[in-house]
């Protein structure tokens, strides 16, 4: 059991104001695995004044200083890498086969590149008579979803810290065991107090004092559309920085000449991983539809393939969903998906023989779907894919930007030169053109209702950058 009773605030693991704790369950065996205090508003306000109370100490630090602390941080997560990612698995329900190296390894890679960011701080800009100087936007607040949890508080945190801000961390109850792990590499590492604050407890009233208290000078919120929404709304009145990163519905554009096979391959495993709980998930699969009929068995081929089953079992393509509640909206949605005339190809609402115990989701996928579907328009975020045919490129793009979001999508092409024309087309924050990479140095964010900030890499940065203009 990981018991937590204690929040960490201004340096120091402190009894919280709010009652109770919030238990944690692991998805694969129902059994609680951990308890997190309920915080409130008090404890937000104590957090939220221990980081005004180190913001001008910590902005005031050498960049080069504060590179030294993330790297001492890089090194910590390094050799509790393993607990780390065990961890994760136990509260996400993400296959051993991935946790290590895309919960843990790859979030390691963009932490240490803010170690080297960091000196962008010191750079000064003469125009004209004026020096453009950067400067740390202030006391910044994260808020943060349960699908990729290290992923996300690293993202915000090693920039926050490169630029010399201090912050407040809410995770989200479904997840919040590897924030507990991380805030104590942090105390071991001896960041100075007040710098990294963490309370854990529910959105509407953590999330919610956070994003609207005065001395906090940013939300970086990720997670869905409608609690974004309700976030920026919150935070309107004291005019503070807002970067959302939410939901998508991102399409993967297979064109006529492409190697269909290893497409279809791609695109399904895509959706699976994680159980189709990825926001970049290339949920809506457009296809060329003198090849549809084939790529349609090739898609339940690979489906078939895939094996789901317990995270722990190294040969685990797809663990359960994170929580009841998100199996009870992915079965609603493919429920939705069948009376909306959709063919269900393979999967479906039925609970897996021999899973009876855990969340478990069979992967489904569905043919014959309108781009106009509830299930093509709205993000399920489960092991749904959507197979959609198209008749010319021309109508490809369009189905692929008929959507609400913008925030990833893929090419798979012929050539490099076909791909690379279509990716230019497609409104999405990301394009991922036949199977490339994630790149932890390049920014990562969304068009449209996907959001309007940028994590990772220089632009990441920036989000967390006040510039001034010296005239002199
Ligand atoms: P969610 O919106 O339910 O919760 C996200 C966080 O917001 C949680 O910590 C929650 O407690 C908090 N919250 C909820 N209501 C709030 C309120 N009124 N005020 C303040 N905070 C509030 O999302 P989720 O179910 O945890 O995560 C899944 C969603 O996250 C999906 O929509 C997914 O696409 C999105 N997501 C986006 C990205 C991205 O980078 N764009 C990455 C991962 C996940």
């Amino acid at each position: 059991m990981h018991k937590h009773t204690q929040l960490y605030i201004d340096g120091t693991w402190v009894a919280p104001a709010g009652s109770g704790l919030a238990e944690v369950l692991n998805p694969a065996t129902e059994q609680a695995i951990g308890q997190v205090p309920l915080g409130d508003e008090r404890d937000v306000e104590r957090a939220v004044q221990a980081a005004r109370g180190a913001f001008p100490a910590w902005a005031a630090t050498p960049a080069s200083v504060r590179a030294g602390y993330i790297q001492a941080l890089a090194a910590q997560l390094e050799a509790r890498g393993d607990e780390m990612a065990a961890l994760i698995t136990a509260e996400l329900g993400m296959p051993v086969q991935w946790c290590r190296s895309i919960q843990v390894d790859g979030p390691l890679e963009g932490l240490r590149h803010y170690a080297e960011l960091a000196a962008l701080m010191d750079e000064v800009r003469e125009v004209g008579n004026s020096l453009v100087i950067r400067e740390p936007v202030g006391v910044c607040a994260f808020i943060n979803p349960w699908n990729y949890p290290l992923h996300q508080l690293l993202g915000k945190l090693a920039p926050a810290l490169a630029a010399g801000c201090t912050v407040v961390v809410k995770p989200s109850q479904e997840t919040p065991l590897h924030a507990f792990l991380l805030a104590q590499m942090i105390e071991a590492i001896g960041l100075p107090a007040g710098v990294f604050n963490l309370v854990s407890g529910p959105g509407a009233k953590v999330g919610e004092a956070l994003a609207k208290h005065p001395l906090v000078d940013m939300v970086s919120f990720t997670g869905s559309t409608g609690a974004g929404v309700r976030v920026a709304q919150a935070a309107a009145p004291s005019v503070k920085r807002v970067c959302l990163e939410l939901g998508g519905k991102s399409a993967l554009l297979i064109a006529e000449d492409a190697d269909l096979a290893a497409a279809v391959r791609y695109g399904v495993q895509d959706v699976m991983l994680n159980s189709g709980q990825t926001c970049t998930a290339l949920t809506r699969m457009l296809l060329p539809a003198s090849r549809y009929a084939e790529a349609l068995e090739l898609a339940v081929a690979e489906t078939a393939s895939l094996r789901l089953g317990d995270p722990l079992d190294p040969e685990s393509f797809l663990g359960p969903m994170c929580s009841a509640g998100q199996l009870r909206t992915v079965r609603d949605y493919i429920r939705i998906g069948e009376e909306e005339g959709a063919r269900l190809l393979c999967g479906g609402v039925a609970v897996p023989s021999g899973l009876e115990r855990g969340f478990y989701q069979l992967p489904t996928l569905f043919a014959d779907v309108d781009n106009r579907m509830r299930i093509a328009q709205e993000e399920i975020f489960g092991p749904v894919l959507c197979l959609i045919p198209y008749a010319d490129e021309v109508q490809a793009v369009q189905l692929a930007n008929d959507s609400p979001f913008g925030l990833s999508s893929g090419v798979w092409a012929g050539t490099p030169e076909r791909a690379l024309g279509l990716a230019r087309q497609l409104r999405a924050g990301q394009c991922f053109i036949n199977g490339a990479a994630f790149n932890y140095r390049a920014p990562f964010g969304g068009y449209k209702q996907s959001g309007n900030g940028r994590e990772w890499g220089e632009e990441g940065l920036a989000e967390f950058v006040e510039i001034k203009a010296v005239q002199c």
